[in-house]
């Protein structure tokens, strides 16, 4: 594979830089589509609001060019996501391995949606890794790995991929093709990743996006109503035992976090989605600034961190488990012990707020 790639900015968002693979023929997006025979999008594990929302605004954007695709996840994205997949299309490689396998087989395009590293496909990357198909990225985390991908999309700046996605569209694509569907899956990637409207949402540019989507038939109250008011008894009542019995503040390093073991995840009967943002309430106390949720899956420990201000959690998560993802908003993942991992955790912090938490303080908030 021709490995010199040459970078470009996409017209009128000079915040997203796209790089082409520099072969004979660099590869347009339109093109890409239009000659493609079979189209796979994936999406990261644990679908997120973003990352199922991305993948079905391309998903029916392409069904409004008269394309069809299919869409892949890791493991299976939550209940109260699942009503973007209209077509019911989706393949989950942790219950269709094989299925799965056979349409990447298949396919001549892919879509890497929200996540920005082939290796993070998890079961998926040796066949993803040992097929010549085109690969394009659109993606709004920081360090993609621009050499694996033939066109990449990528935007730190914005909000979500689904914002990134509708910049595509218009710069890129067809946007009068862009239906009441598609404005619903980029408005449930917006209104995820931006905590509804709390955090990564201060540019004007994202209000006149929403005010379009609007215009193209987004009903804003049925997309929240959907996402937000549809959690299952046992989920409200895990979330209870989060903040009733699983909750530690420590006031001294401005950082709380939360864990759950896997006698609560059966306690609770956990279904894929049920800790989604529940890290965030760690956040919502006055003079917090570091915020952790830990969480048993079965042999593994998922990490979710979160920071305010210019609080570095990606660089926390990168370095000391495994992960990355945004300044604000970071993940990772170990194979150790729970009790493991949090002593680890606790052990990082007074360097992490020495060199980290409190170089962001303002003076009031250190004397506080
Ligand atoms: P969450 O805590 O909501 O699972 O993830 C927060 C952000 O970090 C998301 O944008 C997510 O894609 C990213 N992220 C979560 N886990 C990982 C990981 O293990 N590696 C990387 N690179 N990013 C992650
Ligand atoms: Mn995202």
């Amino acid at each position: 594979m021709q490995k010199i790639s040459r970078f470009h900015i996409l017209p009128n968002r000079p915040s997203c830089k796209v790089c082409v693979r520099n072969g004979e023929n660099p590869l347009k997006l339109g093109t890409a589509i239009a000659e493609a025979r079979n189209i796979v999008i994936i999406g990261h594990h644990n679908p997120d609001g973003d990352a199922v929302g991305s993948a079905f605004a391309l998903y029916r954007y392409l069904k409004n060019t008269g394309k069809s695709a299919r869409v892949i996840f890791p493991n299976p994205c939550a209940r109260n996501l699942t009503w973007m997949d209209c077509d019911r299309v989706t393949l989950d490689f942790m219950n269709h391995p094989e299925q799965t396998c056979k349409a990447l087989q298949d396919c001549d395009l892919l879509f890497v949606l929200d996540f920005n590293r082939i290796s993070r496909a998890e079961g998926m990357v040796p066949v993803l890794e040992g097929k010549e198909m085109k690969k394009i990225m659109i993606d709004h985390h920081l360090d993609p790995d621009w050499d694996n991908f033939d066109l990449a999309f990528s935007d730190t700046t914005v909000s979500s991929t689904c914002e990134l996605l509708y910049n595509v569209f218009y710069a890129e694509l067809d946007p009068s093709l862009i239906d009441a569907h598609v404005a619903e899956c980029l408005y449930a990637g917006i209104s995820t990743d931006t905590g509804s409207f709390s955090y990564s949402c201060a540019h004007k540019e994202l209000f006149t996006t929403i005010a379009d989507l609007i215009g193209k038939g987004l009903d804003t109250v049925k997309v929240h109503q959907a996402i937000f008011d549809n959690f299952s008894e046992s989920r409200t009542r895990l979330l209870g035992c989060c903040l009733g019995e699983r909750l530690v503040v420590n006031h001294r390093y401005r950082t709380a976090y939360m864990y759950l073991g896997n006698e609560d995840m059966k306690k609770y009967n956990y279904q894929s989605g049920d800790t989604e943002g529940i890290v965030n309430y760690g956040l919502s106390m006055a003079g917090i600034k570091f915020a952790a949720f830990f969480t048993q899956r079965d042999k593994r420990i998922r990490m979710s961190f979160r920071s305010k201000g210019d609080i570095d959690v990606n660089i926390f998560a990168k370095e000391h488990f495994n992960g990355g993802g945004h300044k604000n908003a970071a993940g990772g993942m170990s194979t150790e012990s729970l009790e493991a991992v949090i002593r680890k955790f606790e052990s990082l912090l007074p360097e992490f707020y020495e060199k980290s938490i409190l170089p962001c303080l303002s003076p009031e908030e250190r004397d506080a």
